[in-house]
């Protein structure tokens, strides 16, 4: 029977990529994303069809413990079972620490973090229920390092990777591997905001001189879905294409 890959915020950017690439593998896909408009003028669900798995889209908010709840419920009683979740759906809200809103700070941390408590929780009691699972979490080169002008970002993403290494003391000896990967600069809607100042700066820190596509985050998750990562569990994977060495 074929396997069932959950990813959140799905419609576009490295979501759709990993989706995509999970659809591959042969994996059935359970695409999300914040609402309705997210899927409009946009292939995603075709492309994956089209592959001969089964695509299904659910309209959620992953910040809400309530949405998430009955999210994973239709999902389970649609696919039967929940093998990968991968926690992608996130947002930006930069400003410099002082002139920052604090509710700029308060979605972030909703949003980015939460989520994966709120996803993590769902689906991990099915896994558990399984004895079978992987989670992937999508922290960030802010998470590891820092970066001006992202405090309520890098908060959020330093905190994934630690919320990685509990799920994975806690779920390990069910069978459930949870691993973390930290993307340096990736060419998506999410970065397509950044001024060119701060492009070139991002450049010049980057060994391999050139920006990261979404398909190269998607092959890492992939690997860590598969059965070749099988004893890997509590990592953040940097791909950053030598960021930070
Ligand atoms: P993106 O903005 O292109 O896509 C994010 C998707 O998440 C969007 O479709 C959005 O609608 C969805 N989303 C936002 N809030 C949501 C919510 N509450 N519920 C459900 N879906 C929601 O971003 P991206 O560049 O593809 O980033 C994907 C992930 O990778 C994020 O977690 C991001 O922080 C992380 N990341 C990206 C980069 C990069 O350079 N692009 C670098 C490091 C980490």
């Amino acid at each position: 029977m074929a396997k069932t890959a959950i990813i959140t915020g799905s419609a576009r950017g490295i979501g759709a990529a990993i989706a995509l690439r999970l659809a591959k593998d042969g994996f059935n896909i359970a695409l999300n994303d914040v609402s309705e408009k997210s899927f409009e003028n946009n292939d995603i669900m075709e492309k994956i069809t089209a592959l001969g798995v089964r695509c299904e889209k659910y309209i959620a908010d992953v910040s809400s413990h309530e949405a998430c709840e009955s999210f994973v419920k239709k999902v389970r009683e649609d696919f039967g079972s929940i093998d990968v979740l991968v926690n992608n759906a996130g947002i930006t809200r930069d400003g410099l620490l002082l002139r920052m809103a604090e509710e700029n700070y308060d979605d972030v941390i909703r949003i980015n973090q939460k989520s994966v408590f709120n996803m993590t929780k769902f689906v991990g009691a099915v896994m558990l229920r399984q004895k079978s699972g992987r989670i992937v979490n999508l922290a960030s080169v802010a998470g590891l390092y820092g970066n001006p002008g992202q405090m309520n970002y890098s908060a959020s993403k330093g905190a994934v990777i630690a919320m990685t290494k509990t799920a994975a003391k806690e779920l390990g000896s069910r069978g459930i591997n949870v691993n973390a990967v930290a993307p340096g600069f990736i060419k998506t809607p999410m970065t397509d905001k950044l001024t060119d100042e701060q492009r070139d700066a991002m450049l010049a820190q980057i060994a391999m001189k050139r920006y990261g596509e979404p398909e190269e985050v998607a092959s890492v998750v992939a690997f860590l879905c598969s059965d070749d990562a099988a004893y890997v569990t509590g990592q953040t994977i940097e791909i950053s294409g030598g960021l930070s060495m």
